[in-house]
């Protein structure tokens, strides 16, 4: 049988009490990968404060790749 990833499905996600839109197409459909973020890199974006991890969201329309330094909501 084939097993798709949970994270392989297209959702809307939001942040802060907005949707979260890409900025080039204006799609509300990404998907989500994690991304580990090595403390060089975490220290020189001054993320030190968050868990050295990402949640990248990947628009399925474009292409666009948004990084967040905190987990989005996933809407329905
Ligand atoms: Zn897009």
């Amino acid at each position: 049988m084939f097993r798709q990833s949970k994270q392989a499905i297209p959702r809307e996600y939001s942040l802060a009490g907005k949707s979260i839109i890409c900025p080039h197409c204006q799609s509300a459909q990404f998907i989500a990968s994690k991304a580990q973020l090595n403390t060089a890199l975490a220290t020189l974006i001054e993320l030190d404060f968050l868990n050295e991890s990402a949640t990248i969201l990947t628009c399925t329309s474009c292409g666009q790749i948004q990084w967040f330094g905190v987990t989005p909501t996933t809407e329905a």
